[in-house]
């Protein structure tokens, strides 16, 4: 597998990163071991979680996937910002929050740092200055060794930098933004504030939660075990992309493009991310052993100026409302 830069901050991640938003839990521990052995066997060391997914239990579930590997052989990045209880100070980046929040996912990761901690959202109530100092004593405590952002505005994460400076504290060292074929928007301002600041860049939702995998129907119910059938849906991009023909025009047409050379429609639209200088690692999500081992053929997807032609067909026009 091969590498990239995150940034300019001296660390190196694969390609792909295994996310773990709604495929790890406890309850289906089977399945978060499974998928952590698939991507060691592929040459992925690299992983990405949050506090909020499934209320702790996604960060429980990995750290049980992990528990075999040693500490120094993976990368590992979480998030803070989303509500974890009723308690109005139990959200947010207040340095209240965060400090709570770090030591809960240490202990139910069993680790002792993580690689990188990112702002899961950008908070308006609380001061910059606040989120960014409370970062800095993570890094000085050894807690964590890098912070970064998602889904920040380009303004917000070139404020980010400026009050970190001031403050003499490391500032962000990626942003992790939606990015997909039926959402290109980072690429017109995100992309370019990112290589300008030296940020590294984690894409989320290559496949639009399952959407650009070709297996949604416009006309019949959906598939039953499927991210779109779930009893409470998550994810309201599937959702709004579910209700939109245009959507459906762009897959079929997508899925065209993808027989026409050989590869299946994920590996394609995992492979248009990666075609971006820009971007560091694609996080991808799999709820299921033969899915990711379908996702990861995304790597030997030759990209060329065919391509690009025939896809920037697809993507021409106004971006779809999703
Ligand atoms: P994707 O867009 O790739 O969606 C993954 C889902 O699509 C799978 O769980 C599965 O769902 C379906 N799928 C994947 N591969 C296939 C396949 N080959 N054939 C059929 N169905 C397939 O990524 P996610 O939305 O899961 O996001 C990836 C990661 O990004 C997350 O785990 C998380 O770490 C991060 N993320 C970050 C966010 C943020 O706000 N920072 C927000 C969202 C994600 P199913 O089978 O159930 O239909």
């Amino acid at each position: 597998m091969k590498k990239r830069a995150l940034g300019s901050s001296g660390i190196e991640l694969p390609e792909l990163t295994l996310g773990t938003w709604l495929t790890f839990s406890t309850s289906n521990q089977e399945l978060a071991n499974g998928l952590v052995e698939a991507v060691f066997d592929a040459g992925i060391n690299a992983f990405d979680t949050a506090d909020v997914y499934g209320m702790g239990d996604g960060e429980r579930a990995l750290a049980i996937a992990l528990s075999g590997y040693p500490r120094d052989s993976y990368f590992l990045a979480s998030k803070v910002f989303f509500p974890m209880s009723d308690a109005p100070e139990d959200r947010g980046l207040s340095k209240k929050h965060i400090f709570k929040s770090i030591d809960n996912s240490l202990s139910r990761l069993n680790t002792d740092y993580l690689d990188l901690y990112q702002c899961h959202r950008f908070d308006s109530d609380i001061p910059l200055e606040e989120t960014i100092e409370a970062m800095g004593v993570l890094i000085s405590s050894g807690k964590i060794r890098a912070w970064g952002t998602s889904v920040w505005a380009p303004q917000q994460l070139q404020q980010a930098q400026k009050v970190a400076q001031a403050l003499g504290v490391p500032g962000p060292v990626s942003e992790q933004p939606r990015y997909n074929i039926l959402c290109p928007e980072p690429e017109r301002e995100v992309f370019p504030v990112c290589e300008a600041l030296g940020l590294g860049v984690l894409t989320w939702s290559p496949l639009a939660q399952g959407f650009l995998t070709g297996k949604y129907s416009e006309q019949t119910s959906q598939p039953k075990a499927s991210r779109a059938s779930h009893p409470k849906p998550q994810g309201v991009f599937l959702q709004n992309a579910l209700g939109n023909p245009e959507a459906f025009k762009k897959v079929e047409a997508l899925k065209e493009i993808a027989r026409g050379i050989g590869v299946s429609l994920p590996a394609l639209a995992i492979a248009w991310c990666l075609r971006r200088r820009e971007v560091t690692t694609v996080l991808i999500g799999a709820s299921g052993i033969d899915q990711l081992k379908e996702n990861l053929q995304a790597v030997s997807v030759d990209w060329s100026e065919g391509l690009e032609r025939a896809i920037s067909k697809v993507t021409a026009g106004p971006l779809l409302e999703l």
